[in-house]
């Protein structure tokens, strides 16, 4: 277990205005820089991005939401690495289950990975499974998306890599519940073996792991105390300054079981 937390809050499409969205950012990092054992990220919209890249620091750090693979060039509509890179960003998501349905794959979320980290920046890889069922399939299901999303990664690259295990289940308006603090120890446990047998066990042991699915401020204690992981990937919850703001001075002040 790392000594700091991350906590990520992923605004999604967030809010309508620029206005909004910078009262809602200037909220966060009033508390985000106070807390000494809490990284915060904050990604919102990449049309916000620029008004936020002056104001971001090391506690308070500023992501995206997606990236392309390539620096330059006749590529409509996309984003480079080397573009967010200019604007201050240090981390990005890549593989939501939001993505993923609009038809991104492993394939090309390892290339997105692979340019992302070339350029420095912290990938938040997002892993999970659509069902959860009772004989271990979504373990499989698991191992596979994170070995095809890392594959041909280079070892020395990992040491910017962020694992959110987001279960599709729970994660969005449609979702019913989240996982349960006991559960997710069990599979965080399964990932770090899966980065363990892929790579190595420093490696293992150095990504941090984010859970991600429904958190609010009335699981999170919970998640970071009993659930193995390092962090949490906060969507809904993240829209309400207030609200995320009591996530993360939960996450400053947890104890944690391991
Ligand atoms: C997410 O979008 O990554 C997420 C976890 O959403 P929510 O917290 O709203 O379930």
């Amino acid at each position: 277990m790392k000594i700091k937390r991350i906590i990520v809050a992923n605004w999604k499409m967030n809010p309508r205005t620029t206005q909004e969205a910078r009262k809602n950012f200037l909220h966060v990092k009033k508390t985000a820089e106070k807390l000494t054992k809490v990284q915060t990220v904050i990604t919102p919209p990449f049309i916000f991005l620029e008004s936020f890249s002056k104001e971001t620091s090391r506690r308070c750090a500023l992501g995206a939401q997606d990236v392309f693979w390539k620096k330059e060039g006749s590529y409509t509509g996309e984003i480079s690495p080397a573009q967010l890179y200019d604007l201050n960003v240090t981390h990005v998501i890549l593989g939501h289950s939001e993505r993923r349905r609009l038809g991104e794959s492993d394939e090309i979320i390892r290339d997105k990975i692979k340019a992302a980290l070339e350029y420095r920046l912290n990938v938040i890889l997002c892993i999970g499974e659509s069902e959860r069922d009772t004989e271990g399939h979504y373990l499989a299901f698991l191992k596979n998306e994170i070995k095809k999303s890392l594959e041909r990664i280079p070892k020395k690259q990992l040491a910017r890599l962020i694992v959110a295990y987001e279960p599709i289940w729970a994660v969005g308006a449609k979702a019913k519940f989240a996982d349960t603090p006991e559960s997710l120890f069990e599979t965080s446990i399964f990932i770090r073996k899966i980065l363990s047998d892929t790579f190595s066990k420093k490696i293992a042991f150095q990504v941090p792991i984010l859970y991600g699915g429904s958190v609010t401020e009335h699981n999170a204690e919970n998640f970071l105390k009993n659930g193995g992981v390092d962090g949490l990937l906060v969507g809904r919850a993240s829209l309400d300054f207030k609200e995320f703001s009591k996530i993360l001075k939960i996450a400053q002040n947890v104890e944690c079981a391991t």
